[in-house]
């Protein structure tokens, strides 16, 4: 059957199925199914985040104080590197000035943890893998990408040219998806966030990578199970952190009003209506119109804790009293 004669019910399925796909910003569901275990650690088909370490959240939860309060005295800097893989042919250009950009989304971020970034430099490589080349094939080629050309002083940032095919279509069902960035969830052996150039001036991509790599989870991550919305069990399902609301999920973004920044109706079994935190940068949401992106006070205390933990504390630049 050619594309051009399909029937109605057909047409149907397929603009269900993107605007499924759309609504739900090209996401795979994260959901183990969609992971390979490889080397004790986890590779999620996920489009954000992509590797999970386990075990390092519950370390960063024990060194965080019982009362929350954490030393805000000094404002600690990393340092960043930017590492910028041209492909042979129609890479795309990267600008110092949209590199400096990129850092102030950073620092703007990052200001209320007392954690800030600074530029160290951009290097160029030519003939350099493209984003697709490093994903594939479960992430085959990335670790060796990473020990090749991670530095061992900075956070590293690599920009990857992305060949912008997103969508395929198979029996007649386009389907699409899209790689933003990844990074590990707080692992000491891959200091670097991986980045499709397009998205270098995302003011959520790059903050919510630096989040995954400070030790932030996503706000719907249902791994252990899915918290409730009452959020007596917060501590050790969803996210582990109790002051973001229980999250159903991108899939459930069809309930969002992005006007007001809040799902509307959609409730769990027992009749309670979920509130997600749609402006948090860990979630999946789509920006809200008239509400920033932020993160949670506790949200900073598992960052600011991870910054100062040994799996990070040596890339720090300098730490300066506020
Ligand atoms: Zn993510």
């Amino acid at each position: 059957m050619s594309r051009f004669s399909i029937s109605m019910a057909s047409y149907a399925f397929i603009a269900f199925t993107l605007l499924m796909y759309i609504g739900c910003k090209s996401i795979t569901p994260q959901t183990q199914l969609d992971c390979n275990e490889k080397e004790d650690i986890f590779y999620c088909a996920d489009t954000m985040c992509a590797k999970i370490y386990h075990g390092h959240i519950d370390t960063i939860y024990q060194q965080m104080p019982p009362d929350m309060y954490y030393d805000m005295e000094q404002t600690i800097t990393f340092p960043v590197l930017f590492k910028v893989h041209d492909q042979p042919s129609n890479a795309r250009e990267i600008n110092i000035k949209d590199v400096e950009r990129a850092i102030e989304i950073l620092n703007y971020a990052y200001k209320p943890a007392a954690i800030q970034f600074d530029l160290l430099g951009i290097e160029h490589i030519s003939n350099g893998k493209s984003l697709q080349q490093i994903t594939e094939n479960s992430y085959a080629a990335y670790p060796e990408f990473s020990r090749k050309y991670d530095d061992d002083k900075a956070i590293t940032i690599h920009l990857l040219d992305d060949n912008g095919e997103y969508c395929e279509e198979v029996n007649n069902i386009v389907s699409c998806r899209r790689v933003h960035g990844f990074t590990y969830i707080l692992n000491y052996q891959y200091p670097n966030i991986v980045l499709s150039k397009p998205d270098l001036l995302n003011e959520k991509v790059l903050p919510h990578e630096m989040g995954h790599f400070f030790g932030l989870y996503h706000t719907h991550r249902s791994v252990e199970g899915k918290e409730s919305i009452m959020r007596e069990d917060c501590e050790t399902f969803g996210d582990h952190i109790c002051s973001t609301p229980a999250d159903p999920g991108p899939l459930y973004g069809v309930y969002v009003d992005y006007t007001r920044c809040e799902m509307i109706g959609y409730t769990d079994e027992n009749g309670y209506e979920y509130k997600p935190m749609i402006n948090n940068y860990m979630s999946y949401y789509y920006p809200c119109y008239r509400k920033a992106f932020a993160f949670t006070e506790e949200q900073y205390i598992v960052m600011r804790t991870a910054a100062l933990s040994g799996i990070r504390n040596y890339l720090i630049l300098e730490a300066k009293d506020n």
